[in-house]
C-alpha cells in the first residue's frame, strides 16, 4: 500500500526569524541583487507573529519581492 504522492506538504515549515520555533504561516520571497541572480529568489519563513517585521526589514532594503502563504510556496523555493 504505497503511493506517491509524498509531497512535502507535510514537511514541518518552522518560521526563520532566530529563535523562533513557531510554524511558519507566510513564505517572503526575496532577493538580494548583491548576491543573487535576479531570477533566483531565496524564502523566509515567517509565523503569524514575524511575517511583519521579516517583511519590513527586507522591503527597506529592496530585496521583498513578494510574500505567500505558506500553502503556495512549492518545493523549488528555497
Ligand atoms: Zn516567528
Amino acid at each position: 500500500m504505497s503511493t506517491d504522492t509524498s509531497r512535502r506538504q507535510n514537511h514541518a515549515v518552522i518560521c526563520s526569524a532566530k529563535g523562533c520555533r513557531v510554524g511558519a504561516a507566510y513564505g517572503l520571497l526575496w532577493n538580494n541583487p548583491k548576491l543573487h541572480k535576479p531570477e533566483r529568489r531565496k524564502v523566509w519563513l515567517a509565523c503569524e507573529g514575524h511575517a511583519d517585521p521579516l517583511s519590513d526589514f527586507l522591503s527597506k532594503r529592496g530585496f521583498l519581492k513578494d510574500a505567500l502563504p505558506v500553502s503556495e510556496l512549492t518545493d523549488e523555493m528555497g
